[in-house]
């Protein structure tokens, strides 16, 4: 028995240190990808179930390797977070989001504001100026630019978290709690966020309208959104059915599939355009 606790517990190290390598190469080639410009931002409409009008973009990172293809944003952003490189690479797309929304204004057109996520890590490490500095550099309104923010990353440093979003807030840039009934915040905590929308977590989103459980999730956290005078986005919206059920339940903000997904920028300033043609 001991001989094979012995085995046991080298494999796991073995596990472990394999781990750290993968660790140690991803962050590598992050860096190479990020000075070679092998990154992009792909943008998400948020559309209006009233009149199907565009209301806003969210940017999604995306990371076409050379020889692998395009890399999910799920499969990298967890290492950077624990490396660190996500405060660099963060702070790269919220400057080419809002490089992105100058230059569209600078061809007339007229966008929608634009959320970029901000990690928990990158969160901790900024201050609100550090974020406001990114976004004066290009001579935007600050209202054309949204944070997305995790519900567990605001749980994680309260007092850091509130002294940032109530000064982003006093800056006019617009916070959103992302993903939003999965952190386990309290009313009272919700009550004191200095934030501008809720996004409903497309885990509930899924099982509406024919998981009773989501169902009562979904019309709750709406009635609670409104109750505090917040606007609310529902993510993951694939069918017309949960359109329906949202509409009835009066969130008019949705983002998925069925209303569109995320595209390449050349693409979002064509719906830019239809947007003034309409
Ligand atoms: P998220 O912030 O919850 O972003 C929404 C994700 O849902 C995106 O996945 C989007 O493509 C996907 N999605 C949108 N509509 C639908 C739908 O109708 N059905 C389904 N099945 N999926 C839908 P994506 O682009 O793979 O991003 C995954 C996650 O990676 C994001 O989740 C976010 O947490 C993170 N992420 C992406 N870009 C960034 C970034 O620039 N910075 C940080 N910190 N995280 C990012
Ligand atoms: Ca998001
Ligand atoms: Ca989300
Ligand atoms: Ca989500």
């Amino acid at each position: 028995a001991k001989r094979l606790g012995g085995r046991r517990h080298a494999f796991f190290r073995k596990e472990l240190a394999d781990q750290a390598h993968r660790h140690l190469a991803l962050d590598r080639d992050l860096r190479t990808a990020l000075a070679g410009g092998q990154f992009q931002l792909h943008y998400q409409p948020k559309v209006s179930l009233i009149d199907f009008s565009l209301e806003g973009f969210e940017a999604l990172l995306r990371w076409e390797k050379p020889g692998h293809g395009m890399i999910s944003p799920g499969e990298f952003i967890p290492v950077a977070e624990d490396t660190g490189f996500i405060v660099p690479l963060g702070d790269w797309v919220l400057d080419e989001a809002c490089r992105q929304l100058r230059a569209w204004l600078d061809d007339g057109l007229d966008p929608v504001p634009v959320a970029v996520n901000i990690s928990p890590r990158h969160l901790r490490h900024h201050s609100a100026e550090d974020f406001r500095r990114i976004i004066d550099r290009h001579g935007l309104s600050p209202d054309l630019v949204e944070l997305e923010i995790t519900e567990g990353a605001v749980m994680q440093d309260m007092d850091h978290a509130l002294e940032v979003l109530a000064a982003l807030k006093a800056m006019g840039i617009r916070v959103a709690v992302d993903d939003f009934g999965t952190g386990h915040s309290s009313l009272s905590y919700l009550k004191r966020l200095p934030v501008t929308t809720l996004k409903i977590d497309r885990s509930f989103v899924n099982g509406v309208p024919s998981v009773r459980e989501d169902n009562g999730i979904v019309s709750t956290i709406i009635a609670m959104a409104d109750m505090l005078g917040l606007d609310v986005v529902a993510e993951g919206v694939e069918k017309p059915e949960q359109a329906n059920f949202l509409r009835h339940h009066n969130c008019t903000l949705v983002q998925g599939w069925l209303t569109g997904r995320p595209v390449p920028a050349v693409q979002a300033a064509d719906l830019l355009v239809k947007r003034i043609k309409q």
